[in-house]
C-alpha cells in the first residue's frame, strides 16, 4: 500500500507550511549533504539489512502488543493495549532512532557523532547506540542537569561516551544544544549531530520519523493478526513527537483509526506551566525549522515545564503541526496530577511501571475508555519504562 503521507516532506522539507531549513547558507549546505547521503544510504540493502538485525537481535524487536485486561476492566469500556516499548534495550523508543543516526554516521564515514541531552535519555540511547556502532560519541549537557540525573551521567560514562558539562548561561538544556552546535561547526564534515526527536532542520524530521515508523507498522500487522482487525483509537505522548509519529504513521492512511497526540498541561492549561505547544502555541520558528511554538512577543522561547522532562519542548515537530491543521490528528493534553495517576494505576493494576512521559498517554486512554463500547480498542504507545522515574514518584507521594 502506498502512503502518501510517506512522501512528505517536500524537497525543501516541508509539511505544508511546516518544517524547512530556517538556518544560515553554510549550514544548509551541511544539511543537504545529510540528507543526499541518507537518500543514498537508505536505499541499500546493507543498511537495510543491518539495522533490521539490530532491531531484532539487539533491541528486541518487535515488541509486543500487551492488553491490559485488569485496567480495561476497571475502566468497563473499551479495551486498552499497549505496545510495549518499554521493553526495547535501554528501556524506551529512542533506541529505534539513535541506532538509524549512528548506523548513518557509520556509512557516512563520520569520525564523531554529537548532541545536546537534557534529563539524559537521549544521551544514554545515543551513547548505547555508539559503543554498539564503534564510533566516538560526544553528548553536551548542562551542569545543573548532570547533579540531578545521576544514574544517566553514571551509564554514559561506563558506556565511553564523553560528556562535556555545559557551565554557560541556564546550565541546563538550552545552553547544551548552543555548546554542542558548536562543537559540531568546528568539523561538519567529520562530525554527525544527532538529532534526538522529529525536530530541527531537514532531513532530521523525516530521518528521525523514518527510524522510528517501524513501531507502527509492527502494531498494525500485529492487531491484523490478532485479532483481524485495525484498533479504534492509536494515542501517544507528545514531546518533540518522535514516538507519536512512529507509531501513528502506519495507521495515517485508514480514516477509520483515530489518532491522538497528548501533551503536557503540567500545573494546568492557564498557568505558564505546561508544554502543551498544539493546544496554545502559535507559529514561529525555533531550532532551524517552522512549527507551532509557545513562544512571548518577541518570537523567544517561553520557559516551559512538564512532570515529565522528555516532554518539557518549545515547539514540536513540523509533521505534526500539519497533521494537527488539516485535522488528521487530534491533540489533547493531560496534567501531572492526571498524569501521576495514571503512572500509579498501571503499577498497581498490570504490574508495569511507565516512564512518566509514557503516562499522559496513559491517562488520556483512562479518561476516554469508558465513552466507548467494550468491543472497541485503544492502543496506546508506551514509550518508556518508569525506572527512571520511580524515585521523584515515590517522594512525591510520600510513599
Ligand atoms: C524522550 C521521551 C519522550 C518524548 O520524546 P518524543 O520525541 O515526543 O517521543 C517520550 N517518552 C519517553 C519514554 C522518552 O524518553
Amino acid at each position: 500500500m502506498t502512503n502518501r503521507f510517506l512522501e512528505m516532506p517536500d524537497t525543501n522539507g516541508y509539511f505544508g507550511e511546516y518544517g524547512g531549513q530556517i538556518i544560515p547558507p553554510e549550514l544548509k549546505t551541511i544539511m543537504d549533504e545529510i540528507s543526499a547521503a541518507y537518500e543514498t544510504v537508505r536505499q541499500t540493502e546493507t543498511f537495510q539489512q543491518e539495522l533490521q538485525e539490530l532491531y531484532a537481535d539487539y533491541v528486541g524487536r518487535p515488541s509486543p502488543i500487551y492488553h491490559a485486561s485488569r485496567l480495561s476492566k476497571k475502566l468497563g469500556g473499551a479495551g486498552i493495549y499497549l505496545k510495549r516499548e518499554d521493553l526495547n534495550h535501554t528501556g524506551a523508543h529512542k533506541i529505534n532512532h539513535c541506532l538509524g543516526e549512528a548506523l548513518l554516521a557509520k556509512y557516512m564515514g563520520k569520525t564523531k557523532v554529537l548532541a545536546e541531552t537534557g534529563a539524559g535519555q537521549h544521551g544514554v540511547a545515543l551513547a548505547t547506540a555508539c559503543a554498539l556502532v564503534g564510533i566516538d560519541c560526544e553528548i553536551h549537557m548542562g551542569e545543573i542537569d548532570i547533579a540531578k540525573e545521576h544514574p544517566n551521567v553514571t551509564k554514559m560514562k561506563i558506556l565511553g561516551c564523553d560528556l562535556i558539562p555545559v557551565t554557560r548561561g541556564t546550565r541546563t538544556l538550552k545552553d547544551a544544544v548552543d555548546s554542542a552546535f558548536d562543537e559540531y561547526l568546528k568539523d561538519p564534515v567529520n562530525f554527525l549531530y544527532a538529532i534526538g526527536s522529529v525536530v530541527g532542520p531537514h532531513p532530521f524530521p523525516k530521518m528521525v520519523r523514518d527510524f522510528q515508523q517501524i513501531v507502527g507498522h509492527e502494531a498494525r500487522e500485529q492487531f491484523l493478526t490478532k485479532f483481524g482487525a485495525l484498533p479504534d483509537v492509536v494515542t501517544a505522548c507528545v514531546g518533540g513527537g518522535s514516538n507519536a509519529i512512529g507509531i501513528f504513521t502506519a495507521f495515517l492512511e485508514d480514516d477509520a483509526v483515530e489518532l491522538v497526540g497528548v501533551e503536557p498541561a503540567g500545573k494546568g492549561l492557564d498557568t505558564p506551566d505546561h508544554a502543551a505547544t498544539l493546544t496554545l502555541g502559535s507559529k514561529g520558528s525555533l531550532h532551524g525549522f517552522k512549527c507551532y511554538n509557545l513562544q512571548d512577543d518577541q518570537g523567544e522561547p517561553l520557559p516551559v515545564y512538564s512532570i515529565a522532562s522528555g516532554l518539557d519542548y518549545p515547539g514540536v515537530g513540523p509533521q505534526h503541526c500539519y497533521l494537527k491543521d488539516i485535522g488528521r490528528v487530534r491533540y489533547e493534553s493531560i496534567n501531572d496530577q492526571e498524569c501521576l495517576d495514571a503512572f500509579m494505576t498501571l503499577s498497581r493494576m498490570e504490574g508495569i511501571i511507565p516512564a512518566l512521559e509514557s503516562a499522559h498517554a496513559v491517562a488520556y486512554a483512562m479518561k476516554l475508555a469508558p465513552s466507548l463500547p467494550k468491543d472497541q480498542r485503544i492502543l496506546i504507545n508506551l514509550s518508556g519504562r518508569g525506572d527512571k522515574d520511580a524515585d521523584f514518584v515515590a517522594d512525591r507521594l510520600n510513599l
